[in-house]
């Protein structure tokens, strides 16, 4: 790539500057022709992570990652992963990471969202990106160098570590006909979703995830929103609750992340680098595909349990939930200018996006593929 290339990709946002710099000094495949030496020191580090210990998928995708590491450098990066709780709390990761008490993370950006609003786009929002459109925007669309900007104020390094793909809208505790019967209903949901909740008249109740089946069962709650068929599921909540409503409007697509204490990255050999930044782009492909196939496999296995009613939530509620959720990402995107800035990007984004998978994605599952038999 020729210097005037080089600048012209400055201009459009296509180089990072990083990257740019070592094009510009001649020394941008240094690293890929493997000039460095190898350096024969072990670095062991801690991950810790906002799951329950072995969490399926998400806590089974940080070992994953641990092994992968392990098993490409010839065990010189060896990493132990610790469930939420047993190192520190689950919503300390973040700042234990930061300080040096762990050199690597696992959680969701949004649960950061209270110290830096912007983390919250780098999880996902209500009516926002799918987990196509999050990885196309992330790993081609500049959504990378904003978050890596963002983290970059912490002394953290992101990436991005896997999607649900679409989650399921919840589990109710009686029919939902209409917008008026979000009047008063009391459900678990947390963050923005909670907000777009409350804008249709209903009451959304913080409760941690071990607490929910029990406040279900007491009616403490009317409803709950979690995951999808496979970690719904394995909650039992189709032991308590007749309804389960898709699709899950408040979280399309909910984007997971590892984050490194930047420091210790930058410490590492750039062969070791290479070989953690390449393992979290497996476990990226590796989660939505899990997601994907097990959610798949337990709608089927939900489909067999008796008087369960697997429903649409009704049009009209739809897309009053989509006006209530424009609204409130407008004000929240107003928190400050960097929150600005990345929701701009993504909105940027969409415009472009959207008339493309018209074209595509939509025609697939509308035209292509058929639907379901009747009985599915
Ligand atoms: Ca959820």
């Amino acid at each position: 790539m020729n210097r005037r290339n080089i600048l012209k990709g400055i201009a459009a946002g296509t180089i990072g500057l990083p990257l740019a710099l070592r094009l510009l000094a001649g020394k941008g495949h240094a690293q890929s022709r493997g000039e460095a030496t190898v350096s024969g020191e072990r670095f062991d580090w801690k991950m810790v992570t906002t799951w329950p210990p072995g969490f399926p998928i998400l806590g089974e995708g940080c070992q994953k990652l641990a092994d992968l590491c392990h098993a490409m450098s010839g065990g010189r990066l060896h990493i132990t992963v610790y469930g939420g709780g047993e190192l520190v709390p689950p919503l300390e990761a973040f700042d234990a990471v930061r300080q040096g008490a762990a050199e690597v993370g696992s959680g969701a950006a949004y649960y950061w969202a209270g110290k830096l609003p912007a983390a919250q786009f780098f999880a996902g929002f209500p009516f926002g990106l799918n987990a196509q459109q999050m990885n196309a925007w992330l790993l081609s669309g500049g959504g990378m160098e904003l978050w890596r900007e963002l983290y970059a104020t912490v002394g953290l390094l992101p990436f991005a570590g896997g999607n649900t793909g679409v989650q399921m809208g919840g589990w109710f505790n009686r029919r939902i006909d209409s917008v008026a019967d979000f009047r008063g209903l009391k459900m678990r949901m947390p963050g923005l979703g909670g907000r777009v909740l409350e804008r249709l008249g209903g009451t959304p109740v913080l409760l941690p995830g071990g607490e929910i089946y029990t406040g279900l069962e007491r009616g403490i709650l009317d409803a709950t929103e979690w995951v999808g068929p496979y970690h719904d599921y394995i909650m039992g909540f189709h032991e308590i609750a007749k309804y389960y409503y898709y699709p899950g409007w408040h979280e399309p697509g909910t984007n997971f992340e590892f984050f490194v204490n930047r420091e210790k990255y930058d410490a590492l050999p750039p062969d070791l680098q290479q070989i953690f930044a390449t393992a979290t782009h497996y476990i990226n492909m590796y989660t939505l595909s899990a997601f994907e196939a097990k959610n798949a496999d337990y709608l089927a296995k939900l489909k067999q349990v008796a008087g369960l009613f697997i429903l649409p939530f009704p049009e009209p509620l739809i897309t009053q939930a989509r006006q209530a959720a424009a609204e409130v990402m407008e004000e929240y995107a107003a928190s400050d200018a960097t929150t600005q800035r990345v929701y701009a990007s993504i909105q940027q984004f969409r415009a472009l996006a959207k008339p493309w998978s018209e074209l595509t994605e939509r025609r697939f599952y509308e035209d292509l593929e058929g639907s379901a038999p009747a009985d599915l």
